[in-house]
């Protein structure tokens, strides 16, 4: 797994492999991804799309084995961590091309009834987390003159939605910090995003389903024609990997007049 090393930058256990790994062809050679969530969903699917595309990616997640089997599978490495152990976090050094923040958590509750500890644990994993390790990267990024922020936001990060006082709190905080981030990056190479999916075909949103299904007595297909999908104008769930591959866009080369944007993928639905 990752580990520090002696100047305090996070590297590989070992060397990136030059024969067999992904990471001496496509756009993204050379280039170094980190991706926080990376074990499951959106984040999964991120680390394959950048390591399809050349990076050598680190998938960071508080679910250690999962982390190890797509980090086995795109030949880069996992690195076992609880994001929520924040006081680490301060003293961390990152080096890294690219950073993902992807790791979430949803609760669903009305305010009045919201468990103030979920509300700071959403905050922390969701906001304060993005801070922290833009603050561990950055460095590195501007002493390269080159860096990649891609924050996943939502379409709650821009429009909210009741009884997610959290989610979309924390998410329209990531809007900004996003933005800021860009301000600050940008005469350093370093450019920062939001990507904005709507409902996407992850473990997440297909137990959602099931749960409506039963709730309601109808099928799946009805719960998405009929709950999910009413005010989208593509009438599908948003893959996994379309995150992905907007996500490895912008982290490209071309991508380097593309900052302090925020990306909305959901089939058309905040078009409505
Ligand atoms: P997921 O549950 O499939 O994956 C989330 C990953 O984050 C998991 O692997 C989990 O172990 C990891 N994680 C959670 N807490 C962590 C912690 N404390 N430390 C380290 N890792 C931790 O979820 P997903 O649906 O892929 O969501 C990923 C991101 O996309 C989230 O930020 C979410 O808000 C956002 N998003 C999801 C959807 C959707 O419909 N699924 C839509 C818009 C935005």
């Amino acid at each position: 797994s990752a580990h520090r090393n002696d100047d305090g930058g996070l590297r590989p256990t070992e060397e990136p492999p030059s024969s067999d790994s992904g990471s001496n062809a496509g756009p993204l050679a050379g280039r170094r991804a980190i991706v926080t969530g990376g074990a499951s969903g959106i984040g999964a699917a991120c680390a394959r799309e950048l390591a399809a595309q050349g990076a050598y990616v680190v998938v960071a997640d508080r679910d250690a084995e999962g982390a190890g089997v797509v980090a086995k599978e795109i030949k880069g490495e996992a690195w076992a961590v609880d994001l929520l152990d924040t006081a680490a976090l301060e003293e961390l050094s990152l080096d890294a091309d690219i950073l993902v923040n992807n790791a979430g958590i949803q609760v669903v509750q009305p305010i009045e009834q919201f468990d103030p500890a979920d509300f700071r644990r959403i905050h922390t994993l969701m906001l304060e987390v993005p801070f922290l390790l833009m603050r561990a990267a950055l460095p590195s990024m501007y002493a390269k003159g080159f860096g990649r922020i891609i924050n996943v936001s939502s379409v709650h990060g821009l429009r909210a939605s009741p009884f997610k006082a959290a989610y979309v709190s924390a998410k329209h905080g990531l809007e900004g910090l996003s933005k800021v981030a860009a301000l600050e990056g940008g005469p350093h190479g370093v450019t920062s995003n939001c990507v904005n999916p709507g409902y996407v075909r992850t473990p997440l949103v297909e137990n959602q389903i099931a749960d409506q299904a039963r709730l309601h007595g109808i099928s799946e297909d009805e719960v998405l024609e009929r709950i999910m999908l009413t005010e989208s104008a593509v009438k599908r769930l948003v893959e996994p990997a379309e995150v992905g591959s907007l996500v490895a866009w912008l982290a490209s080369d071309q991508a380097g007049m593309v900052t302090g944007a925020s990306y909305t993928m959901d089939g058309g639905w905040s078009a409505r």
